[in-house]
């Protein structure tokens, strides 16, 4: 895994790990170092807050260490920005079947960042764990968003309820995969949306009613908020928009393998509270990882 996800983070994930590693291994470590290891962490887009903590960890534990091996600055480096991925939360998802129904997983997110492809793609991981899945196309708006679903499902080999009607509620097509999940005793139903930011106001009407439509057949048990890594600070005011409206219980960061700014895992997690459970590392239909905070930073440090 860790092979892969070395691989796969751009180039640039790795100079700022080396580029932070040469920074803290100079013989005297004077302002003009510090200055730059924060620049260094700022760019990376790990956040203001995070980066002048982080900072003054290093700091003080530069000063007790006293004379530094390259091994010791490697440690170091390594322990705290795992602490800074990982601030110990549950990254489980949540997808087995309770009392007797399946598991209902919720994928949001504003279009274009990678929702439809995620779901497929996190379908096919299911199905090679035995699961039973069963995949709601509640993004009417296009036709084709419906389709390229279907699609996946076809791919995966799952069924996909949908509507052949331009348009159609999306809280009905929501309803009708809830309910053909229970009948047919799947373990897990996804449920694509739709996720035009443009009007707020529209997509909240909308996404609430998907939930508590849902609801009166089935518990949510995970609502998954898809973001692209590569929009930055961008994806935390998504976050905020879609939060107001349904209550986020996991990050998917797509596009993680086109970004430089993989501290953006650091800034949606603290800004959020809400962990990072998946992450994006390609269009291909395995291109989908649990996120292992460890495996990470050393991507990031190798
Ligand atoms: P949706 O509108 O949110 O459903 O987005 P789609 O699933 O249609 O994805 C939009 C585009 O992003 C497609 O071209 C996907 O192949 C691409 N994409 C999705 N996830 C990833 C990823 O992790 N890495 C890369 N490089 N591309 C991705």
């Amino acid at each position: 895994r860790l092979q892969r996800l070395r691989e796969r983070l751009v180039k640039s994930n790795s100079l700022f790990g080396k580029g932070l590693l040469a920074l803290l291994s100079s013989d005297t470590i004077d302002e003009n170092v510090w200055d730059e290891v924060e620049e260094t962490l700022l760019l990376a887009d790990i956040g203001t807050e995070p980066s002048l903590e982080l900072v003054g960890t290093l700091r003080d534990r530069v000063k007790v260490m006293g004379t530094r091996s390259p091994e010791d600055v490697k440690t170091m480096l390594r322990e705290e920005l795992v602490k800074l991925v990982d601030p110990g939360m549950d990254r489980e998802l949540r997808i087995s079947r309770v009392d007797g129904k399946p598991a209902v997983v919720l994928v949001v997110g504003v279009n274009g960042v990678g929702k439809t492809t995620t779901v497929g793609k996190l379908a096919r991981v299911l199905v090679a764990e035995d699961k039973d899945v069963l995949l709601g196309a509640a993004d009417t708006f296009r036709a084709a968003a419906a389709q390229q679903l279907a699609t996946w499902g076809a791919r995966v080999g799952v069924p996909t309820v949908k509507s052949d009607v331009d348009g159609a509620d999306p809280a009905s097509v929501a309803f009708e995969a809830v309910k053909a999940g229970i009948e047919q005793e799947v373990d897990v139903v996804m449920i694509d949306t739709a996720g035009r930011l443009q009007n707020k106001v529209g997509l909240m009407d909308e996404l609430g009613k998907v939930k508590r439509v849902i609801e009166k057949q089935a518990e949510v048990d995970e609502v998954l908020l898809v973001l692209d890594a590569t929009t930055g600070q961008n994806g935390l005011t998504q976050a905020k928009v879609f939060g107001e409206v349904v209550d986020i219980t996991g990050i998917v960061l797509t596009k993680l393998d086109g970004t430089a700014k993989g501290g953006i895992v650091v800034a949606i997690q603290k800004q959020l509270g809400v962990p990072v459970k998946l992450v994006g590392l390609g269009e291909g239909p395995d291109d989908l990882a649990p996120f292992d905070p460890e495996a990470f930073v050393d991507a990031i440090l190798a």
